[in-house]
């Protein structure tokens, strides 16, 4: 039998495996101590929400790795005025994460099971900055645009040119990209006056971003 272990153990690996794969912004970490995982997962994963994995979610789609939903977090350098926008509810995981770390956060899922849900758990959490929407976030949110930030919990094939309209002049977008069952890469892209500046952080594995609404399951 495994052995037990404390509340604030768990906790303390948690981080620890956070730290060791890069997360190193003290917000962050304080904004992943915060909220806890576990109940963003439901069913027979629910005991492995500490680890350093994704896991399944309804509707056939998983939460993100902790370590990657991290260091996309740090990527995007939030400060507590910034308007953000993720493509990519699931379970509402990343979002919750925003929250702590930016001033109102809008997410949007094609799945409306995924959303309603991601909301019941955002409003027992009572983060009350988030907006959770079913949509094609390939079209961004054009009543809410132009945001300080942009996520993409999504593999597109190209970084979205919706999306970066939507993105304010010295706005970060981070988004993976490449095709879906190949490798992806991790693109944090910046807009200036003149265009975008390009960084990789680095390979990822994501479900793909999809036309249309979902059909819940
Ligand atoms: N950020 C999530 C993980 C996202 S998994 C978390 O923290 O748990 C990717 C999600 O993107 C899935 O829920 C999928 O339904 C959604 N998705 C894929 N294409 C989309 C699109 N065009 N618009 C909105 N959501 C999309």
């Amino acid at each position: 039998m495994m052995a037990e272990i404390s509340e604030a153990e768990r906790k303390m690996q948690f981080l620890y495996a956070l730290r060791s794969k890069g997360v190193t912004d003290k917000n962050v970490l304080q904004a992943m101590e915060t909220i806890d995982r576990g109940p963003f997962i439901k069913g027979i994963f629910a005991e492995r929400a500490y680890e350093d994995m994704p896991l399944p979610i309804a509707c056939g789609q998983t939460i993100s790795q902790p370590s990657v939903v991290g260091l996309m977090t740090q990527a995007l350098k939030l400060s507590h005025r910034d308007k953000v926008l993720e493509v990519g509810t699931g379970s509402g995981y990343q979002a919750a994460i925003l929250s702590r770390l930016a001033r109102r956060v809008y997410t949007v899922d094609r799945h409306s099971r995924l959303v309603r849900e991601a909301r019941a758990l955002f409003d027992t959490m009572k983060l009350t900055n988030i907006t959770a929407i079913t949509g094609d976030g390939s079209f961004g949110l054009p009543d809410q645009a132009p945001f300080d930030r942009i996520i993409v919990t999504a593999a597109a094939e190209d970084p979205p040119g919706t999306l970066i309209d939507q993105l304010k002049v010295g706005g970060i977008m981070v988004v993976p990209v490449g095709q879906s069952n190949a490798v992806q890469h991790l693109i944090v892209a910046r807009k200036t006056e003149d265009g975008l500046e390009y960084d990789e952080l680095r390979q990822v594995r994501f479900v793909p971003l999809l036309e249309g609404l979902g059909k819940d399951t």
